[in-house]
């Protein structure tokens, strides 16, 4: 089994507040929520941060933003949302594994930290 905590969570390996599970793609509710809705999308396959993405992965980005759009709507973020990623260090990266965290359910200020 990988060491990394999101290839475990999804493997099942690890509970998280799952609310998409499909081939490729999982969501979670954050462990540590930032705002009202904060939630994790994640490939099931292991690829490190948006640095190691490749044309290959053109279908799987498409799920992702797919199932984003749709867990917006489900948690009802009609005033708007945000979707961020981080890749590195300087960037606050502390998971290495892709994951985009959808945010909303109250304004959030802008430029972040
Ligand atoms: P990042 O700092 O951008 O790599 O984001 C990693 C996120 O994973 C942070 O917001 C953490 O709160 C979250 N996190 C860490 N461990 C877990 C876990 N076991 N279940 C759900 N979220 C987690």
């Amino acid at each position: 089994m990988s060491d990394c905590l999101f290839c475990r969570i999804a493997a099942g390996a690890i509970d998280a507040d799952v609310v998409h599970s499909s081939e490729g793609v999982m969501a979670f509710r954050d462990v540590s929520p930032k705002a009202p809705t904060h939630l994790l999308v994640i490939p099931r396959e292991h690829v490190a941060s948006v640095a190691d993405l490749t044309a290959s992965h053109e279908g799987l980005l498409v799920e992702m933003f797919d199932v984003i759009r749709s867990l917006a709507g489900r948690e009802s973020l009609d005033g708007g949302y945000r979707v961020v990623t981080n890749v590195g260090a300087d960037a606050g990266q502390s998971v290495d594994h892709l994951h985009f965290h959808l945010l909303g359910g109250r304004a959030l200020g802008w430029p972040p930290g």
